[in-house]
């Protein structure tokens, strides 16, 4: 169609914009999950119960005991680029401590499903409020029931977009990428009660009391957390590098699996892939594993801001050092050391 001025080229429309943007943010039911999960553990929650049911992408609901929304709050969230997060870039280049600062999730998500949010504040506040936002818009607004801290439901996810529905995978594939997101948060927040249910089976909860060990116990079962050896390496024990400290827990060579999902590493408390460190990891191994095995590792780094790059695409996980190298060799180190001092890199030479 040609304007009046006869140029071709045209404005697009609110709508169309907002669910073009929403396929970067939200590519399939367990970056939605993400979000939301993200958004209670930066309202302070203790309890974040995950339920979906058919991998997410008939329903997702996350509850969490956090510090809540007013109705104001509610009606300001679902709008385009707001947060309570930061106010400016200055904020963002002084290091922001929430998950999210960009303020388009509950947006984009809303831009894409029926998006329904039941929240009382903490402030002592006898009611709360239930706001329903479908396919971009305010539908209702009510006041509601609730205990403090918010539930989001996320209902039929990419109803209004049918291409993109369509590229889903199965039902067990896109659970297995939510299992995997609630599993990586679940590890990083031991004194986070967090659950995941799935199809109204429960498929983990932890206890929110415990640390790591107890997490991993949780999330992976007796044999797997029997299993696990504590990483503790900072200052003089590692080698010169970017990496301040590493902690956390790595197994024993013979409880490995045929997947990298079990690799759950972080920065800086995020969890992140990288090719240094899982490097670093398989280097500390060595030909105690199998060609293609992998261990069960939770690792956490410490590194200054500085050197790495935290403030990346809202999907994208896997960051970069300024030294890779010597990254890598830190984390060869510090795994090492562990497996060394539990006796389990004994044979080094080649098995056969
Ligand atoms: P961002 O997390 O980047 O700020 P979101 O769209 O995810 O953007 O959320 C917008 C705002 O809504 C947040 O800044 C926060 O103030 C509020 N919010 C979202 N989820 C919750 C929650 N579970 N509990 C309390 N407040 C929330
Ligand atoms: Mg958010």
């Amino acid at each position: 169609p040609t304007n009046a001025d006869g140029t071709e080229i045209h404005q697009l429309d609110e709508d169309t914009v907002a669910r073009i943007a929403a396929g970067e943010v939200v590519e399939r039911p367990a970056s939605a999950v993400k979000e939301l999960v993200e958004n209670s553990l930066d309202a302070d929650a203790s309890r974040v119960d995950v339920t979906v049911e058919e991998g997410g992408t008939e329903l997702i609901r996350v509850a969490d005991d956090g510090r809540g929304m007013t109705e104001a709050d509610l009606r300001a969230a679902v709008r385009q680029h707001t947060t309570s997060k930061i106010e400016d870039l200055e904020d963002l280049e002084s290091g922001v401590s929430t998950l999210g600062f960009r303020g388009e999730a509950l947006h984009t998500i809303g831009s894409v499903s029926r998006l329904t949010i039941r929240s009382r504040p903490r402030d002592g506040s006898e009611t709360g409020t239930e706001l329903v936002y479908e396919g971009g818009d305010v539908t209702s607004v009510e006041p509601a029931g609730c205990p403090e801290g918010t539930v989001v439901e996320v209902e039929d996810l990419f109803y209004n977009t049918p291409a993109r529905r369509k590229f889903l995978k199965t039902t067990a594939t896109e659970f297995a990428h939510v299992n995997r997101v609630v599993t990586r948060y679940a590890l990083a927040n031991p004194d986070v009660a967090v659950s995941l249910t799935h199809d109204g089976r429960e498929v983990f909860a932890t206890t929110g009391q415990g640390d790591l060990q107890a997490a991993v116990l949780a999330v992976y079962g007796r044999e797997v957390a029997s299993s696990m050896i504590p990483v503790e390496a900072d200052g003089d024990d590692l080698p010169p590098g970017p990496v301040d400290s590493i902690s956390g827990l790595v197994s024993h060579p013979e409880t490995n699996r045929s997947s990298r999902e079990y690799l759950a590493t972080y920065v800086n408390d995020r969890a992140v892939t990288a090719d240094a460190i899982r490097e670093g990891i398989m280097g500390a191994y060595g030909t105690q594993l199998g060609s293609d095995r992998y261990p069960f590792v939770t690792l956490f780094l410490e590194v200054p801001g500085d050197a790495v790059d935290v403030n990346v695409h809202p999907r994208k996980r896997e960051v970069r050092f300024d030294d890779d190298d010597a990254v890598r060799r830190q984390v060869d180190a510090a795994v090492e050391s562990a497996l060394l001092e539990h006796g389990l890199l004994r044979s080094r030479a080649p098995r056969g």
